[in-house]
């Protein structure tokens, strides 16, 4: 039979879960790639993930190409609404079936419904499989079978079902000489670039932010030597601490059981002494915290409108002139603290934000300006290049104390003190903030407690130069006490 693999979130050859089943069951393949409309027209008109997406395209193209030792034989890309494109191509390809990796997203859950019953009206099916994430909904479940909404027992359950068959991966280049087919002649076309798609230049191509599958191996070959300080390192946003994989986790240009695989054999390596092997268990258990976060999405779905804890949607959250200048300070940097600018600006001019830094802003937005965290989400997605809604709105629940497993909404992150814990040279304001970068390391924390001398030295006009802080730490606090104080009785 003739198979169609459908690239979705997985652009990849190696360890591709679709990609193995229609190899294994098809004795022609053909391959495509969709660029949804209804995908496309939510986003800004410059973007960088759509330039990601194109560049990763082209390699894998080229990959398909040289695998099959034809030019021919490459990827088809369409635009348009996959719901309509994929049931029309399989039918004019002759398709016996539709391969793709599986996708517990909502709007992915309801756009695959549509596209199987199109493909079962016309007598194909839609098989789906598991690739992006190591347990499915339903693989980790409590005694009682219902899902964890707590991590440390999810992760403990987790890790007691481990075994290298989750961990392996899946020969998925094997025979894609003989099985891929050649390209219509009306398919033979380049990759488009995101200016073809008619997107405004992104800043993609400024930063040192590796692409494709190539990109990938480029990351994690400079990631491994580090992963021994892990532990230690990620936490300071001026160090290179973790792995910046997870844009490349988002499109699938990596495989996540090759990480799980290589995080969960280093916890055990024993030329490695222990606080090496604990690195490689910290990193494996953020790469469970993703597996978490998936699975509550799968599980409550309301999470994308509404809080996962029903009560907290009672909060009045901050509305009026007041917040939504609150609100553009926060997305632009000038909030007056110098860690949560340096964050924003980190945000908007690479797309990247260190993960300890993504929880003081987070905090910041919430907890000090009072404003609603689907704002703040919804910022982080439009930025984010590794933008996942799981893990998102996981993050901005957690923050906000709205979700499952959150900080305790009494536990307010001190921004300040933050920063001198996490940046105490304040070396990582420094880079994003010039306009602080004059004054003593110690100082660049909060400006407005230097020394008038101290600031005429280094350059600032607090307020003019560099604002003063859009609120009060202190007052801000007594404030979101009382706002979320209307949860006490239950809570
Ligand atoms: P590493 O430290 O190298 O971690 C390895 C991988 O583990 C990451 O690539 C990621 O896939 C996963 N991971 C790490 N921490 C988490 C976590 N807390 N939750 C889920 N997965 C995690 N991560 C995203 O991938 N996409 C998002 O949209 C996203 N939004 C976030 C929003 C907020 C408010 C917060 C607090 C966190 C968010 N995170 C998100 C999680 C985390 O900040 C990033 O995954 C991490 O900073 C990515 O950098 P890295 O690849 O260098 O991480």
């Amino acid at each position: 039979p003739v198979g169609l693999i459908w690239f979705r979130r997985d652009l990849r050859l190696a360890d591709n879960a679709a990609l193995y089943h229609a190899l294994q069951q098809c004795e022609k393949l053909y391959c495509v790639f969709v660029f949804d409309d209804s995908i496309l027209g939510g986003l800004p008109q410059a973007d960088r993930r759509v330039e990601f997406i194109c560049q990763s395209l082209t390699e894998l193209d080229q990959a398909l190409r040289s695998a099959a030792g034809r030019p021919e034989a490459g990827l088809i890309t369409r635009r348009g609404l996959p719901q309509h494109i994929i049931p029309a191509l399989a039918q004019q390809l002759d398709a016996a079936a539709v391969f793709c990796n599986d996708d517990d997203e909502p709007s992915a859950l309801a756009r695959d419904a549509q596209v199987e019953r199109s493909l079962q009206s016309q007598g194909q099916l839609l098989l789906r499989f598991k690739d992006h994430r190591i347990f499915a909904r339903d693989e980790v479940l409590t005694q009682s079978l219902s899902p964890f909404s707590v991590f440390t027992p999810y992760k403990n359950a987790w890790l007691r079902k481990i075994t290298p068959f989750y961990l392996s991966s899946y020969p998925s280049e094997r025979d894609l000489r003989t099985k891929l087919a050649d390209r219509p002649e009306a398919e033979r076309r380049p990759i488009p670039t995101a200016a073809e798609l008619g997107f405004a230049p992104g800043t993609l191509n400024g930063l040192r932010l590796p692409t494709g599958i190539g990109g990938a191996r480029r990351l994690l070959a400079d990631f491994l030597p580090r992963l021994p300080q892990y532990k230690t390192a990620r936490d300071y946003p001026a160090l290179k601490g973790p792995s910046y994989l997870s844009v490349h986790l988002r499109f699938g240009t990596v495989s996540i059981r090759e990480l799980a695989r290589i995080a969960h054999e280093s916890m055990q390596r024993e030329d490695w002494d222990a606080q090496a092997r604990e690195a490689a268990a910290t990193w494996l258990s953020e790469l469970i915290w993703r597996d978490f976060y998936f699975q509550i999405l799968a599980h409550h779905p309301h999470v994308v409108e509404r809080s996962f804890k029903p009560a907290y949607d009672a909060i009045a959250w901050e509305t009026g002139p007041e917040a939504e200048a609150l609100f553009a300070a926060w997305c632009e940097g000038r909030t007056g603290y110098p860690l949560v600018d340096a964050a924003m600006r980190q945000l908007s001019s690479s797309g990247y934000m260190h993960n300890r830094l993504r929880m003081v802003a987070a905090s910041f937005l919430v907890k000090d300006l009072g404003i609603d965290w689907r704002r703040g989400e919804a910022w982080f997605a439009e930025q984010l290049n590794d933008f996942d809604l799981a893990a998102n709105n996981g993050g901005w629940q957690w923050a906000a104390s709205t979700g499952c497993d959150a900080q305790p909404w009494f536990r307010i992150f001190n921004p300040v003190t933050q920063s001198q814990k996490f940046d105490p040279e304040g070396r990582f304001i420094a880079r994003y903030v010039p306009e602080v970068a004059r004054l003593a390391p110690g100082l660049r924390h909060a400006p407005w407690l230097a020394r008038p001398l101290e600031l005429a030295e280094a350059g600032i006009s607090l307020g003019h130069s560099y604002p003063y802080p859009v609120v009060e730490h202190a007052a801000a606090r007594e404030k979101t006490l009382a706002r979320y104080g209307i949860l006490k009785p239950k809570s």
